[in-house]
C-alpha cells in the first residue's frame, strides 16, 4: 500500500462539504435525544400513576377506547401536514383540546404520541427519500424525539390546566393551550441550541410554528366549546371537517414536496454528472478516478473506495481511498468489518457495492464501495446507478486520450507527443536562452535478437529498455518511442555535457540490463546520438532530431554500443571526451551552422 496519496487537483474543500455528514455525536446530541424521549415517557408514567386525582387527568379508556382511537386517528391525519417545517403539531393541535376534555391529559398525550409515530412512518413511506438525508436509524430516533416532545408539551399543558382553580372549562383549556404552546416552543428551541450551539436561530422561523400551534389550539377550544354548549355530535362533525381539511392540505403539501424533491434530485444528479465529465482539461485517469470518488460520496455513505481500470488494451491499474478520502494508487486493505457506530452494539459486515463500467462491447473498469449496511439508504444505490453512464463516458474518454498519447507496448509517450513537446521546448529555449538536448537511441542488432529469440522476447527487451529510459529521464524530461526499436529523449535545460553524460549512463545501464528468457540472458546494447541547441544552431526543432539521428548513425558506424555528441561540421564527441570525425558516408544532411 503506497503511503503517499496521488496528487489531484480536485481535492478542493467544497468536495468535503458536499459529502453526507456522519450522524453528529456528543453529549449535547445525546441530551437532545434523551430529553424528549426519556422526559416524555417519565412524565407519562408519573402522571398516569399519580395524576388521576387531578381534574382533567385520567388514563386512556376514561372516555372510552373507541374515542381514544378516534382521536389518535384524527391527530395522525392532521399530522401528515406539518406547516412551516418544524411546527410539531400545526393543524393537529385542533384536535387536542377536545381530546384533553374527553380523554384527560394522559389519554391525549398518548394519543398524540402514537399519532406522531404513525404519521412519521406514513410520511416516510409516501415520500421517496433523497440520498442526501441521514440514515434510516437516525430518522426513527427523530420520530421518537418528536413524539416525546409532544407528550411532554401536552402533559405540561394539561397539568397547568388542571392546577388552575375556579375557572370555566374554556379558561382551563386556554391556560392549557398557552402552556402547551410555550413548552413546545421552548423544547424546540432547546433542541436547536443543543444540536447547533453556535448557530443563530432566526426569529421568524421560531415564531411561525408557535403561531400556528396557538391558532390551531384556539380553534380546538372553539370546537370544545361547541361540544360543551351544543353537544358532541356537532363538535365531532367540526372535528371531522378540520381533519379532512388538514388531510387535503397535507396531501397537496406532500405532492408538492415530492415533486420538489424529485426536481432537486434530478438537478443534483445532472450537476454530479457534469462534474464527473470534468471541464475538458482534466482528462487524466487519476483525475477521473478522483472525480468519481467525490461524486459517489455525495450520493452514498461508504468508507472504502476502489476504482479499477480493466480495459483489455490498457495495463491494469487500481486506485483506492479509505476513510481519509485521499486517493492512492494500489489496492485497498479495508478492515474485516466496519467500525462500530456510536450507540449501536449490533455488529455489522461490509456490504460491498460493486458496479462494472461497461461500454457497448467491453468492460473497462470496476467500482467497488465498502459500505456499512446500517448507514446505507436503498435509494442511494439508485442514484449511484444513474451516475454510471457518465462514469463510463468519462473513463472511456480518458482511455481514448491516453491511447492517443501512450505507446501500449512500452508505456512511453508516442511520437506525436514528442513532436508537440519538442515545439514547446524549442520556443521556450529560444525565448529564455536555455539549452535543450535531443537524444536518439536505437537498440543494436535488434533484428538478430528477434530472429534468434523470437518476437515475444524482442518485445520484452523493448519494454525493459523503455522502463529503464523512463526511470533515467525522470519527470522533468520526456522519453518517447520514436518507432520500432528507436527511442527519443527530450531533455529540457540540459547542455551538451549533461546530455552526453546521461546518454552514457543509459548506454551502460542497457548493457547491464538482465533480460533473461528461459534461463538465458539476452545481450542488449544501445547506440545513442545527442544533439544540443543552441550549440547546434537549428531553425526548426525537427532539425535537432535529424542531427541527433546523424550522431546516432555515426555511433553505429563506430562500432555501436556507444554515445556520441554532435559537435557540428561532421565532428562528434565521445563520452570519454575524445573527438571523432564523420565517416563521410553518413546520410546527406545539411551541415549545421555552429554558434560561437
Ligand atoms: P542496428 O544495430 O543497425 O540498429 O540493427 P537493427 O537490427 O537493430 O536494425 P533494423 O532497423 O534492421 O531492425 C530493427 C528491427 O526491430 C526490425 C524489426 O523487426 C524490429 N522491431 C521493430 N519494432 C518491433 C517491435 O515492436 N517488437 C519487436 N519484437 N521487434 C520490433
Ligand atoms: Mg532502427
Ligand atoms: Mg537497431
Amino acid at each position: 500500500m503506497p503511503a503517499t496519496p496521488v496528487p489531484t487537483r480536485d481535492s478542493d474543500p467544497r468536495a468535503v462539504r458536499r459529502e453526507p455528514m456522519p450522524p453528529a455525536r456528543g453529549q449535547r446530541e445525546v441530551l437532545a435525544t434523551a430529553l424528549p424521549i426519556g422526559g416524555g415517557l417519565l412524565a407519562l408514567a408519573l402522571l398516569a400513576q399519580w395524576g388521576g386525582g387531578l381534574p382533567g387527568f385520567g388514563l386512556p379508556g376514561q372516555g372510552g377506547l373507541a374515542a381514544w382511537i378516534l382521536f389518535a386517528v384524527a391527530v395522525t391525519l392532521c399530522l401528515l401536514h406539518r406547516p412551516f417545517d418544524g411546527s410539531t403539531l400545526g393543524v393537529a393541535a385542533v384536535v387536542l383540546p377536545a381530546a384533553l376534555l374527553e380523554q384527560g391529559g394522559v389519554g391525549a398525550a398518548l394519543a398524540a404520541a402514537v399519532a406522531s409515530l404513525a404519521a412519521d412512518s406514513i410520511r416516510r413511506r409516501l415520500r421517496r427519500h433523497s440520498p442526501f438525508v441521514g440514515p434510516e436509524r437516525r430518522r426513527i430516533v427523530r420520530s421518537l424525539e418528536t413524539a416525546g416532545t409532544l407528550t411532554l408539551a401536552i402533559l405540561a399543558g394539561a397539568l397547568a390546566g388542571a392546577l388552575v382553580r375556579n375557572v370555566s372549562e374554556v379558561e382551563r383549556l386556554a391556560v392549557a393551550g398557552a402552556v402547551y404552546v410555550l413548552v413546545l416552543a421552548g423544547l424546540r428551541l432547546l433542541d436547536k441550541k443543543l444540536r447547533r450551539p453556535f448557530r443563530a436561530i432566526p426569529w421568524a422561523a421560531s415564531l411561525l410554528p408557535l403561531a400556528t400551534d396557538g391558532l390551531a389550539w384556539a380553534a380546538g377550544v372553539a370546537v370544545a366549546v361547541v361540544a360543551a354548549r351544543v353537544g358532541w355530535t356537532i363538535a365531532a362533525v367540526l372535528l371531522a371537517a378540520f381533519a379532512l381539511l388538514a388531510l387535503e392540505t397535507g396531501r397537496n403539501a406532500l405532492r408538492h414536496g415530492m415533486s420538489e424533491q424529485r426536481v432537486s434530485d434530478l438537478e443534483r444528479l445532472s450537476r454530479a454528472s457534469r462534474r464527473i465529465a470534468g471541464d475538458g482539461r482534466e482528462r487524466g485517469l487519476v483525475s477521473v478516478a478522483e472525480r468519481i470518488r467525490i461524486e459517489c460520496s455525495n450520493v452514498l455513505h461508504f468508507q472504502w473506495f476502489q476504482f479499477e481500470l480493466l480495459a483489455r488494451d490498457a495495463t491494469y491499474q487500481s486506485w483506492w481511498a479509505g476513510p481519509d478520502r485521499r486517493l492512492h494508487e494500489g489496492r485497498p486493505e479495508p478492515p474485516p468489518s466496519p467500525p462500530p457506530l456510536p450507540g449501536i452494539h449490533r455488529r455489522s459486515h461490509w456490504q460491498r457495492v460493486e458496479r462494472s463500467l461497461e461500454t457497448e462491447d467491453q468492460l473497462i473498469g470496476r467500482l467497488t464501495l465498502w459500505c456499512d449496511p446500517r448507514q446505507l439508504e436503498a435509494d442511494s444505490l439508485d442514484h449511484l446507478d444513474s451516475l454510471m453512464p457518465q462514469m463510463v463516458a468519462s473513463l472511456q474518454r480518458a482511455l481514448l486520450d491516453r491511447e492517443a498519447k501512450v505507446d501500449p507496448l512500452t508505456g512511453l509517450a508516442l511520437r506525436r507527443v514528442l513532436e508537440e513537446r519538442l515545439d514547446r521546448a524549442y520556443r521556450r529555449s529560444v525565448q529564455e536562452g536555455t539549452p535543450m538536448a535531443v537524444v536518439m537511441c536505437d537498440l543494436d542488432h535488434f533484428k538478430k535478437i528477434n530472429d534468434t529469440y523470437g518476437h515475444a522476447t524482442g518485445d520484452q527487451a523493448l519494454s525493459a529498455t523503455a522502463a529503464l529510459l523512463a526511470a533515467e529521464t525522470g519527470d522533468d524530461h520526456l522519453a518517447a518511442r520514436y518507432g520500432g526499436e528507436e527511442f527519443t529523449l527530450l531533455l529540457e535545460e540540459a547542455d551538451g555535457d549533461e546530455a552526453l553524460a546521461l546518454a552514457e549512463r543509459i548506454r551502460a545501464a542497457v548493457e547491464a540490463l538482465d533480460v533473461v528468457v528461459d534461463g538465458q540472458r539476452i545481450p542488449l546494447t544501445l547506440s545513442l546520438g545527442v544533439a544540443v541547441f543552441p550549440q547546434l544552431h537549428v531553425k526548426r526543432p525537427q532539425e535537432l532530431v535529424e542531427l541527433a539521428d546523424e550522431a546516432l548513425y555515426e555511433a553505429k558506424g563506430h562500432g555501436r554500443n556507444r554515445a556520441l555528441l554532435h559537435l557540428g561540421r561532421g565532428r562528434f564527441r565521445t563520452a570519454a571526451g575524445g573527438t571523432v570525425s564523420g565517416q563521410g558516408d553518413s546520410k546527406p544532411v545539411e551541415p549545421p551552422h555552429i554558434f560561437a
